[in-house]
């Protein structure tokens, strides 16, 4: 048995495949989604409402 490393995830699993950190996929999108925040921080609010326009 293995901890969830998801930020609000508080469960337990059997690792099934060798390198499972997560008790369910959405749990590492949440995980990696999470870090990914972190290192951007402030920035990421910015990111999503002036990047993508077709100029
Ligand atoms: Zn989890």
């Amino acid at each position: 048995m293995r901890a969830c490393n998801a930020p609000r995830c508080v469960r337990y699993f059997v690792q099934s495949h060798g390198r499972q950190e997560w008790c369910k996929p959405s749990c590492g999108n949440r995980a990696r989604a999470a870090r990914h925040y972190q290192r951007h921080s402030a920035t990421a609010a910015h990111d999503l409402s002036g990047s993508s326009q077709p100029l």
